[in-house]
């Protein structure tokens, strides 16, 4: 693949791209095949939700379900891990030759088609004004999480991440959800010596969780090796216990314990969309576009990836955004 020269600064380019996670980069991979100046901004690292990831977690999808563009990803065992996959992804960003511009916070973005400007700020405190004549938002859905808004939520027992097991050997662990996140980080702690307990406000896991997981863990359960309290929430945090509430007769449980990780979900950050001036369903999360271009109804204006999924967390994945790419650049080339 040649080699782009890179862009005037002077000049705007093409196509920005807001996020470089997996479906930033399918867009910026769709851009450089079809001769379409891009430029990635991210406010952190290439991949950054990936980098945040449980340390040992291997993706559902096998790898080509994972590709971007057809570029082999090759992996050791049937489903890829975390490592293998952002050396993938770093890997594709380098073939394509991808202007990515890592720890660059878009702090504002302004204009209409033709004249965009993102206003962007890096970690060394250098604000920039980057020129554009479309736009791509592509900020995924991993921004805040969903928190549980009980007192003690703020101790440094409290995580809403889970990296690995070890550090929680022997530990007393409240895990809080229902949802993949809990079920495999509940399943880890427990092997690794953690005494778990899982507390969701259903009356069962959530429907997405992945099927191979269900007879683990309600074999844990059955024996008794993870306790589960369904229907209930968390009330209370305090160094010492927390205090749970069953949601119909709100009675009280306290338990003893050391720490909690509250694997609640996350949500997506609309400042982006809301400054471009792009309107969300305010029910379903889910920015207005048009499927069939990624356009949003503020002309040259697209969305990518995770983010058009809204509040539904298992609509869209690398799986299927890393296809809005193509989609974006054929109607830039359209002339969208
Ligand atoms: C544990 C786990 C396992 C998963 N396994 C799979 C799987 O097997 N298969 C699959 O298809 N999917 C899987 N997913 C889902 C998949 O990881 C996400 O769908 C994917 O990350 C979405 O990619 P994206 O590019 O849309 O968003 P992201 O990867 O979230 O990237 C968005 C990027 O935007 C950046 N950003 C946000 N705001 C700004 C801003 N203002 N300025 C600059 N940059 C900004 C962020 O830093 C981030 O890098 C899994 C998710 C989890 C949590």
């Amino acid at each position: 693949m040649t080699t782009a020269s890179p862009p005037d600064p002077d000049l705007p380019v093409d196509l920005a791209v807001v996020g470089a996670g997996p479906c930033g980069i399918a867009v910026g991979a769709a851009a450089a095949l079809a001769g379409i100046r891009c430029v990635l901004i991210d406010r952190g690292p290439l991949c950054a939700s990936i980098v945040g990831y449980p340390w040992y977690m291997s993706f559902f999808s096998t790898p080509d379900k994972l590709e971007i563009e057809r570029l082999p990803f090759v992996t050791e065992g049937k489903n890829a891990t975390r490592l293998e996959a952002l050396v993938y992804y770093r890997k594709v960003a380098e073939y394509f030759d991808l202007d990515v511009r890592t720890y660059t916070d878009v702090r504002d973005v302004r204009g209409s088609l033709g004249a965009f400007e993102l206003d962007t700020l890096d970690r060394a405190g250098t604000v920039g004004v980057l020129r554009a004549r479309h736009v791509v938002v592509a900020t995924g859905g991993f921004h805040a999480p969903n928190r549980l808004e009980v007192p003690g939520e703020d101790l440094p027992k409290v995580s809403h991440h889970y990296r690995e097991a070890h550090p929680f050997w022997r530990r007393r662990v409240l895990v809080v959800g229902g949802s993949n996140s809990a079920v495999e980080a509940s399943l880890e702690l427990f092997r690794a010596g953690a005494h778990v307990t899982l507390v969701h406000f259903g009356e069962d896991f959530d429907r997405g969780v992945k099927p191979w997981l269900l007879p683990d863990i309600r074999n844990r359960i059955e024996a008794e090796e993870i306790e589960v309290l369904w229907q209930h929430r968390v009330a209370r945090i305090s160094p010492e216990e927390v205090e749970l509430r069953h949601e119909e007769s709100g009675r009280r449980t306290r338990l003893r314990n050391d720490h909690v990780l509250a694997l609640t979900g996350w949500k997506a950050d609309p400042a982006t969309l809301v400054a471009l001036g792009v309107p969300v369903d305010p029910d379903s999360g889910v920015p207005v576009h048009d499927p069939d271009t990624m356009q949003t109804p503020v002309p040259g204006v697209f969305i990518a990836g995770v983010l058009v999924a809204g509040h539904d967390a298992n609509r869209i994945f690398i799986e299927n955004g890393r296809m809005h790419g193509r989609l974006i650049v054929d109607a830039i080339r359209r002339g969208a």
